[in-house]
C-alpha cells in the first residue's frame, strides 16, 4: 500500500490537475489513499478572509469573489463534460463559506478552522471530478470522518484510537475493494464535531498518519522541487539535493524550521519503518530524496534553515530581580496561551529573551498580558539561521556582516539570530 500527498502549489493549474492523474496512472500499481491540500495560495487566502470579516472589511465582498473566480476559472480550464455540475457543487461550497465568513467570531481560534477548512473541501471536490472523468476507480471520504481529534482549534492533536478505528474501518475496505481512496490533508474534526485543522501546512502530517495506520510500504509527497534539499534554492542558488537523510536528520530539519516537511510527519512513519520518498511532480522518474533508519548519509553535507519574519522579544524584571523559575512559569503559560511557538531561547541573570514567528496579534496580547509585572523589548524582522554539519568557513560565509542577537551552539548545530 502507499500513500501519496500532493500540495496545493502543485494543484494550481488545470494542466497540473491533468498531469497529477497522469502520475497516479503510473504509479498506483498498490492499493493507495491520496491526500490533497488546498489549491495554490488558497489557505492564505481564507485566513486573509477571516481577518476582513472580523475588522468589518470593505473589501471582504470582493476579495472572497476573487477567490471564488481564481477557482471556478481554473474548473473551467479543466474543460471536464461535468463542468456545470462541479461549478454548481463549488458555487455550493462558497455559499456556505460565505455563511461561515458572517457568523460571529467570538473564539477566533474555532472561527479559523471553520473558515480555512473550505479550502481542501474545495480542492477535493475538484480533483475527484477530474479523477471520476478519467474513470480512476476510487472513492473519496471526507478526512473529518477519519481524522478525530481534540479541540485545540489550529493544532488540534490526534485522537490516535477514533483515527485508527476510524480509518480501519472506513478506508480499508475500500482499498480490498481495489479502489483507491482520495481525502483531504490538515483538516479533521473534534469528537464534538467541530471543524478542526492540524496546523499549517499539516497535510504531510495527514499523509503520515494514513501511512502508519494502513501499513503502508511507502509515501510518496510529492513536490515542486527535485527532493529534498540542503538549503532554500530561492535563497541559495548552490543549494544540493539530498539522496539519503535519517528520521533523525529530517526530525531536525523540520524543527529548526526546514519547509520541506512538516515536523509532525516523521514520528508516525519512524514508528513502523516507513520510507518516505520527496519526489519532483515534475521529473517524476528522477531518483527522489529518501528519508528512512539508514544514517550513512547525515553528515555528509551540511544544512542551512532560514526562517524570517522573526521577533526576539526580550523580558526583564523590574526591580533586577533575578529571572527565575516563578517567573518563567508565568512567561510561558502567558506565550502558551497565545499559541506562541518558540523558536530559540536564551536567560541571563535579569533578562530572558524568547524568538518566535511574528504575529502582530499574538505579539500584543503577550506583551500586554506581562508588561505589568516586566519590561519587556522587542526587535522584529529578524532571521533565524540554523546551520547543521558546520564549518567556520560556512558561519562566515552565511552570517557575513550580518548584526547577530543571539547565538546558540552544539557539537552538530548553530543557530544565529540575526538582522
Ligand atoms: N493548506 C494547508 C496550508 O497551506 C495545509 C497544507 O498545505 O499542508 O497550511
Ligand atoms: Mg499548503
Amino acid at each position: 500500500m502507499r500513500v501519496f500527498k500532493f500540495g496545493g502549489a502543485l494543484l494550481s493549474t488545470a494542466k497540473n490537475i491533468n498531469h497529477m492523474t497522469g502520475i497516479i496512472d503510473e504509479f498506483s500499481c498498490q492499493p493507495l489513499v491520496v491526500v490533497v491540500s488546498a489549491i495554490g495560495k488558497t489557505t492564505n487566502k481564507l485566513e486573509k478572509l477571516l481577518q476582513m470579516s472580523i475588522d468589518n472589511d470593505d473589501s471582504l465582498p470582493l476579495e472572497y469573489f476573487k477567490l471564488k473566480s481564481f477557482h471556478i476559472n481554473l474548473i473551467r480550464d479543466l474543460e471536464l463534460n461535468k463542468e456545470d455540475e462541479l461549478i454548481a457543487d463549488v458555487e455550493e461550497i462558497f455559499r456556505n463559506l460565505w455563511d461561515v465568513l458572517n457568523e460571529n467570531h467570538e473564539n477566533y481560534y474555532r472561527a479559523y478552522d471553520r473558515v480555512v477548512s473550505f479550502g481542501e473541501i474545495i480542492s477535493s471536490k475538484i480533483v475527484s471530478y477530474k479523477l471520476k472523468e478519467k474513470k480512476h476507480p476510487f472513492e473519496t471520504i471526507d478526512a473529518r470522518e477519519l481524522i478525530i481529534t481534540d479541540d485545540n482549534f489550529t493544532e488540534a492533536a490526534l485522537n490516535w484510537e477514533k483515527t485508527e478505528a476510524a480509518i480501519k474501518s472506513k478506508v480499508i475496505p475500500v482499498l480490498e475493494n481495489h479502489k483507491f481512496v482520495l481525502t483531504q490533508g490538515f483538516i479533521g474534526s473534534s469528537e464534538g464535531g467541530d471543524m478542526t485543522t492540524l496546523g499549517r501546512e499539516g497535510s504531510d502530517f495527514t499523509a503520515a498518519v494514513f501511512a502508519n495506520i494502513i501499513d503502508a510500504s511507502e509515501i510518496i509527497i510529492w513536490k515542486d522541487v527535485p527532493g529534498l534539499m540542503n538549503a532554500d534554492p530561492h535563497l541559495f542558488k548552490d543549494a544540493k539535493k539530498l539522496d539519503n537523510i535519517s528520521y533523525r536528520e529530517a526530525v531536525e530539519l523540520a524543527f529548526y524550521g526546514a519547509k520541506v516537511i512538516h515536523p509532525k510527519t516523521i514520528q508516525p512513519l519512524q514508528q513502523k519503518g516507513i520510507p518516505l520518498q520527496i519526489r519532483s511532480f515534475f521529473m517524476p522518474f528522477e531518483k527522489p530524496s529518501i528519508i528512512s533508519s539508514d544514517t550513512s548519509g547525515d553528515e555528509k553535507i551540511h544544512k542551512i534553515i532560514v526562517k524570517q519574519n522573526q521577533v526576539l522579544l526580550s523580558i526583564s524584571s523590574k526591580n533586577l530581580d533575578f529571572i527565575a523559575e516563578k517567573h518563567l512559569h508565568k512567561i510561558f503559560r502567558s506565550l502558551t496561551k497565545n499559541k506562541i511557538h518558540v523558536n530559540i531561547m536564551q536567560n541571563s541573570a535579569v533578562s530572558f529573551s524568547v524568538s518566535f514567528n511574528y504575529n502582530k496579534m499574538k505579539l500584543e496580547s503577550v506583551v500586554s498580558e506581562l508588561e505589568d509585572e516586566f519590561y519587556l523589548r522587542y526587535n522584529t524582522g529578524l532571521e533565524l539561521i540554523t546551520l547543521r554539519h558546520y564549518s567556520d568557513d560556512l558561519i562566515n560565509r552565511i552570517v557575513g556582516n550580518k548584526k547577530v542577537y543571539l547565538e546558540q551552539k552544539s557539537r552538530t548545530t548553530i543557530q544565529l539570530l540575526v538582522k
